[in-house]
């Protein structure tokens, strides 16, 4: 060995001064089909430990896979999104090596016959588009998951001792590997986190997946290496593994140029090694060794037919892609004066829910609300929760609002339900919350929670005579012409009713209550 393999870390601007960044990346997307990849276990997060396996999937004896046609297509529908040619034959591979969270001892992917490659995605980085090559997208099987009991760090070392969830094992995964991305300077870090968040967001619109990071079914590994300045060749990369946010994608680019550059200015050489991002310093730590292809045996999965999809199924698949992030932001930006006017809104209004990524998630809502009958007020009430209310719970959680458990569609609905009067303003925070608590959709949470405005008008009568009798002094007021005074009993029959009354019906039912007796 020759040359050290440590150094001080470089500030950030001088390392990117005298050496160039090259990145790559790879993304691991658990899809959201109903079932496993090859075999027949629903998929779902959160279930209880191993309550979701197989004889399939635990890699029992004499079980043998069938591969999943809704993960093909779901990949194929990645491929085409991402400018890929779609293989017109390819097969499984095994990839071999050992670990406790993998039952088979063997993981079912693809290795040289990928079902797409050599795609682009353009990302947008400051008003500038810097196109990303797609080296592959592949398919394979999830792990399950292993859970470190004891110790400080939640890892392997330290632990009294570790359990195994095998939920996640045969999960269908897509892989989607870029090519080397260079020439991007002291933006290296910003062009990997706009690439995640774009290939996050085209995922989301091809409703393939829930492209949870934070629950693991987006994972991303970030490889970085230097170059001197000009040098024509590659620096050695590390593989920085399962960075889970986007913020830590940039973080983790950054640590790593300054870490590099700091043991190539003391004279020394990378290792070519898988690292560890820790959230809480902002720096990797080494993993292991990085192991090359031919440690894994790969061959062809004996137990699985070739994929072969025809021209016409790839066709129809092309057919049914939805708009694509990129086209439905060019579209806003086309509508946007025609919107303004539609929503009645300033050109300051328009351009602060651009900047925190609201309008396009304030149009969809108001394209989705069916029967106000008026634009305006649709897009009031969508701009009334995706700029307050949910865009503090985003702020509150460090997440964009895009990436809130909530869509356009749930939004959509609370709106109708506030509109027609069966929900009120605070009713409707409280179903906001069931949705994003993943208790359902709108209509699951009010039944599921009794949510729904006291629309009963017996009730709401029995209410209202009740407040009345209970302060009379107060009725008497009203009756005398004081109508302000109805103020007091209307917050009587909202405390009586759990909040669950539209106010203005109560006033209104108060004061003919308070005429008809006097
Ligand atoms: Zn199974």
């Amino acid at each position: 060995m020759t040359g050290t393999t440590t150094g001080s870390p470089v500030p950030f601007e001088a390392a990117v001064s005298r050496y160039d960044p090259v990145i790559g990346l790879e993304t691991h997307v658990e899809l959201s089909t109903a079932a496993k990849m090859f075999c027949g276990c629903r998929v779902g997060f959160g279930a209880a430990p191993n309550s979701g396996v197989c004889p399939v999937c635990l890699g029992l004896p004499g079980s043998l896979p069938v591969i999943n046609k809704a993960a093909i297509e779901y990949t194929i529908r990645i491929g085409l999104a991402l400018n890929c040619t779609i293989a017109s034959w390819c097969r499984f591979a095994r990839k071999n090596y050992f670990y406790p969270d993998m039952p088979k001892n063997f993981q079912i992917s693809q290795y040289d016959e990928p079902l797409c490659t050599d795609g682009w995605l353009d990302v947008e980085i400051a008003g500038q588009t810097v196109r990303v090559g797609i080296e592959r997208v592949h398919l394979e099987e999830d792990t399950g998951k292993s859970l470190h009991v004891g110790g400080a760090t939640g890892r392997i070392h330290g632990a009294d001792y570790s359990l195994v969830d095998y939920n996640r094992a045969g999960i269908p995964l897509v892989e989607v590997v870029t090519k080397p991305i260079g020439g991007t300077g002291a933006l290296a870090p910003v062009v990997a986190r706009g690439y995640v968040t774009e290939l996050r967001d085209l995922l989301r619109a091809l409703g393939v997946s829930d492209v949870r990071m934070e629950q693991g079914s987006l994972r991303c590994d970030v490889n970085t290496s230097l170059a001197p300045a000009g040098s024509a060749e590659w620096g050695t990369r590390t593989e920085t593994k399962n960075v889970n946010s986007l913020r830590s994608v940039e973080r983790a680019v950054r640590s790593e140029i300054e870490r590099q550059a700091g043991i190539l200015d003391a004279g020394g050489r990378v290792i070519l090694e898988t690292r560890h991002f820790h959230e809480d310093s902002g720096t990797t730590t080494p993993g292991r060794s990085k192991e090359e292809a031919q440690d894994y045996r790969y061959f062809p999965e004996p137990d699985l037919v070739p994929v072969a999809p025809s021209a016409e199924w790839v066709d129809q698949i092309r057919a049914a892609l939805p708009e694509l992030p990129a086209a439905r932001r060019a579209e806003l930006k086309r509508v946007s004066s025609q919107l303004r006017t539609e929503w009645n809104v300033s050109a300051a209004d328009m351009e602060s829910m651009e900047h925190i990524g609201a309008l396009g998630l304030v149009k969809q809502t108001v394209d989705l609300v069916t029967g106000s009958g008026d634009t305006a007020r649709a897009a009031a009430f969508a701009r009334k929760w995706w700029l307050g209310e949910l865009a503090r719970k985003a702020n509150e959680s460090g997440i964009e609002l895009a990436e809130l458990a909530i869509s356009p569609r749930d939004v959509a609905r609370v709106i109708e339900l506030e509109v027609s009067g069966e929900l009120n303003d605070k009713l409707a925070r409280r179903v906001l919350d069931g949705v994003m608590a993943g208790q359902g959709p709108p209509d699951e949470v009010i039944a599921a929670r009794g949510l729904a405005v006291v629309t009963d008008s017996g009730v709401l009568a029995a209410a209202v005579d009740e407040a009345i009798a209970a302060n009379p002094e107060i009725a008497a007021k009203i009756r005398g012409g004081k109508t302000a005074a109805a103020g007091t009993l209307v917050g009587a029959v909202m405390q009586a009713t759990g909040g669950q009354a539209d106010a203005a019906t109560v006033r209104d039912l108060i004061l003919q209550r308070c005429t008809a007796q006097s």
